[in-house]
């Protein structure tokens, strides 16, 4: 069996993290090293997804579910009236660093477009 990542060690509360949302499917936590004033990491609670590259149809409705958790996390937030990124890192060239499908939720400042 392949090593936990340490989103799955997250998931199963091996390590701390600053939970802002928990269902049975997914799980939302403040991103360690933040890039935003509001920098949340949403993730499947699935290890079957290391990226947006695995999803298939079968996995519609979770992405569908985080996407909605997402929405109503901003508005939680307090960062949906100004605007907010939500990003996925797939792959060498994102520099996806943690092979855990997630979604980072970014607000609370504005952003540059093209995106470095
Ligand atoms: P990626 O670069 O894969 O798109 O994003 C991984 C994110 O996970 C980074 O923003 C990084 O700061 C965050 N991260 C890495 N390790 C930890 C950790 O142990 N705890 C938390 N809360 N975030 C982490």
């Amino acid at each position: 069996m392949s090593e936990k990542t340490i989103f799955k060690k997250i998931i199963d509360k091996e390590i701390p993290a600053k939970i802002v949302y928990e269902d049975d499917l997914c799980l939302a936590f403040q991103d360690v090293s933040p890039q935003a004033p509001t920098h949340v990491l949403v993730i499947p609670k699935t290890t079957s997804l290391k990226s947006l590259d695995d999803v298939d149809e079968s996995n519609q409705a979770l992405i569908g579910h985080i996407f909605l958790v997402i929405q109503r996390l901003a508005r939680e937030l307090g960062i949906a009236e100004e605007g907010y990124r939500v990003v996925s890192n797939c792959g060498k060239n994102a520099c996806q660093t943690v092979p855990h499908l997630h979604f980072h939720l970014l607000g609370g400042r504005g952003f540059a477009w093209p995106p470095g």
